[in-house]
């Protein structure tokens, strides 16, 4: 009876529900979920799946955490909603909070979403650099393989190829370079040549048409791509040498995800812009923030205080999301989470080298609770695998009650990237059975 239960729901879901992308192989319906806790998650016919994933990357403190659910409750019991054109006690804390995370002086404007939190970057640079007279300068430099968001401005910046797909003109101004490859690539692994193009392309732009630089500290949607040694510090350092603002997009490397509370701080840079979502609220409600620099900030005062940023957002930053990201601030904190991904992250990687004797297996990369197996036909050419071999390995781990994902760049043919990204809450038997699955599975190939 609940099979039929579920045949119907899937029907449902078949003729009314748009989905982003279809989690499930081509062909078969969507499975339908019902109930989380800890690390896994349950379908409506009670079949349970360790979420290797969280979720898209998000659900960083694991599913079913009451407390999270009650500090919610509480605040919309309490307050439902204040715009942010006023203000309430728990964006006051959270923001307070999210500086003492950071380390330093940046001031918060909250969103609802990754997305968001990228437009709102973007509009923050651009105008910065207006009122303090960098007329000019708008255009903005991301890589190709990184994803930034789906609507146009950060859409214009996502340097994957669908960006291409049919919804051009895209915002304008924004420039694309290659990201460092070091697997591929001998010169990105032993040199900065990734990082001194942007100095040349900023240099053939004229860079006083520059605004800034958007960049994951690692890329993660494009295949966990690592910066090599020195990378982010060039960066940054060709920025200021521009004059051009270094945004970081945190939306998946911050909150533990890479061992540390936020990706950059394992390069030693501070960034003029944060962007961040996912893990903030580990996907409980939504929210997003951009932390700016307290200097840009600054140079936003005028006599008229609307003027300083002309970017309203209704539900950004409203009393429950940040109620509950308060929450899951202390849950963080409060089980050493971001110490657990680091430390677990080298054993993953640690435990992921034995696949370096599979034929197929060409790189494996990562840090913190974020890994990626880049799959290969033969490992001298190192052309992708083809992809309905590297759906075959998900679907083993997906029968053995395990998700994993797939990453890297559909329409560049290179979606061949297994991708690994569990709550950073996972227990050290649910760590055990990732590893074993994805052994046992690719094996199987
Ligand atoms: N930046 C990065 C790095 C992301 O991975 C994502 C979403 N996967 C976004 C931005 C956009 O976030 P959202 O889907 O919340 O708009």
């Amino acid at each position: 009876q609940n099979l039929e239960k579920t045949h119907s729901l899937q029907a449902a879901d078949e003729k009314f529900l748009w989905h982003s992308m279809k989690g499930s192989a081509p062909g078969q319906a969507n499975i339908v979920f019902t109930k989380g806790d800890g690390a896994w998650i349950t379908d409506n016919d009670g079949n349970r799946y360790l979420d290797g994933m969280s979720g898209l990357w998000c659900v960083n403190v694991g599913y079913g955490r009451q407390e999270l659910a009650e500090a919610a409750f509480k605040q919309l019991q309490q307050l439902a909603y204040v715009p942010l054109t006023q203000s309430h006690v728990p964006a006051i804390k959270l923001a307070e909070k999210l500086n003492e995370w950071l380390g330093d002086e940046y001031v918060i404007f909250f969103s609802n979403s990754g997305s968001e939190a990228n437009e709102a970057a973007f509009k923050i640079a651009r105008q910065y650099h207006q009122q303090t007279g960098g007329h000019n300068r708008y255009k903005f430099i991301s890589r190709y393989r990184a994803y930034h968001g789906n609507t146009m401005g950060a859409l214009a910046a996502t340097g994957q190829a669908q960006r291409k797909f049919k919804y051009e003109p895209l915002g304008q101004g924004f420039l694309h370079v290659a990201p460092p490859d070091t697997y591929r690539n001998p010169d990105d692994a032993s040199t900065l040549a990734s990082a001194e193009e942007i100095d040349r392309v900023m240099t053939w732009e004229i860079s006083d048409t520059i605004a800034g630089v958007i960049m994951e500290p690692i890329i993660t949607g494009g295949g966990i791509i690592m910066p090599p040694e020195g990378y982010m510090a060039r960066v940054k350092e060709i920025c200021e040498s521009h004059g051009a603002l270094l945004i970081c997009d945190e939306v998946i490397c911050g909150f533990g995800r890479t061992g540390k509370p936020f990706g950059f701080m394992n390069y030693g840079v501070k960034p003029d812009i944060i962007t961040m979502a996912k893990g903030i609220t580990s996907a409980y409600l939504p929210l997003a923030a951009t932390a700016v620099k307290r200097e840009i900030y600054e140079a936003y005062a005028g006599e008229d205080t609307y003027d300083r940023f002309r970017h309203v957002n209704t539900f950004g930053g409203n009393p429950a999301a940040c109620a509950l990201a308060l929450k899951n601030l202390e849950i963080y904190e409060s089980e050493n989470l971001i110490e657990r991904s680091r430390i677990l992250g080298e054993r993953l990687l640690f435990e992921l080298q034995e696949l370096k004797n599979h034929p197929n297996v060409g790189d494996i990369r990562g840090k913190g609770l974020l890994a990626g197996i880049e799959l290969v036909k033969d490992k001298q050419a190192k052309s992708p695998l083809e992809i309905e071999k590297v759906n075959k390995v998900i679907g083993f781990c997906k029968e053995k009650g395990l998700i994993i994902g797939k990453n890297g760049d559909t329409v560049a043919g290179y979606n061949n990237i297994l991708t690994l990204a569990p709550p950073l809450s996972i227990t050290d038997n649910d760590f055990d059975f990732i590893v074993r699955t994805v052994k046992e599975c690719l094996f199987k190939l």
